[in-house]
């Protein structure tokens, strides 16, 4: 091939990969890319759930400087709690039963294997020292109506309310990577002396419990009616480790 022959075809070549690379994704297109990112609205009239608590074993997780509870501790007795308030109307599995570690990208391949309809995450979280209340994360299309559900019924619980950041659309390991509706929530901060003090009550973490409990029936019961319209879908790759925080 000559010189400028090789060069047209380079130049040829280097348009179609150009052209491929700034392609939207067709949202419309393939089913199974479709239903893989969750670009579907929640589901509904599902009684098989996963509950993952948050942290265990060597990772800890956030340590309240005031009640020196771990987050690892709080969230397995919070899961416990919301699987006590869902049983025996829905089938509840839990990610870990004890204080055990489970890498995050391990917990996703087990929520993909474990026939469940939703996953909800549970967290403390913990921040600069006058941020308190609930919050709930979420990514795909598909886990925003029960992601709304769950910090509605969150900040009802907590006397504070909705003080912090709420409800927040972000991409990590367990709200884009699992291959069903997932949703993580954070129950309070354990860095704020108060919320701190209340989530070591086990009245408020069962007060919580429920609210998560019945978010998740709300949610199955009838869908996402009454949460909005949809956000918008997003074509994200998977979250990896190596991602910046978002
Ligand atoms: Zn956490």
């Amino acid at each position: 091939m000559s010189q400028s022959s090789f060069i047209t075809r380079l130049a040829a070549l280097s348009v179609v990969l150009t052209s491929c690379t700034t392609l939207p994704l067709p949202f419309q297109g393939k089913a199974s890319t479709h239903d893989a990112l969750g670009h579907r609205p929640g589901p509904s009239g599902f009684k098989v759930v996963m509950i993952d608590a948050g942290h265990g074993g060597k990772d800890s997780g956030a340590m309240s400087r005031f009640t020196a509870q771990k987050e690892k501790d709080l969230t397995l007795d919070t899961a416990k709690r919301i699987r006590q308030q869902l049983e025996p109307d829905f089938k509840v599995i839990l990610m870990r039963s004890n204080d055990t570690f489970i890498d995050l990208d391990e917990r996703v391949a087990r929520a993909n294997r474990s026939g469940a309809a939703v996953l909800v995450s549970v967290h403390y979280n913990s921040g600069p020292s006058n941020c308190c209340g609930p919050e709930t994360y979420y990514w795909r299309v598909d886990s925003h109506g029960l992601a709304t559900r769950l910090q509605q019924a969150m900040s009802r619980a907590c006397p504070t309310g909705n003080s912090c950041r709420g409800l927040v659309r972000r991409r990590v390991r367990l709200t884009r990577n699992p291959a069903i509706p997932c949703v993580l929530v954070e129950g309070g901060y354990l860095s704020h002396a108060s919320e701190s003090r209340r989530v070591s009550d086990p009245n408020y973490r069962q007060k919580l419990a429920t609210a998560i409990a019945s978010a998740i029936r709300t949610q199955s019961a009838i869908g996402d009616a009454g949460t909005g319209p949809l956000p918008r879908p997003i074509n994200a790759p998977p979250s990896r480790p190596t991602d910046p925080r978002q």
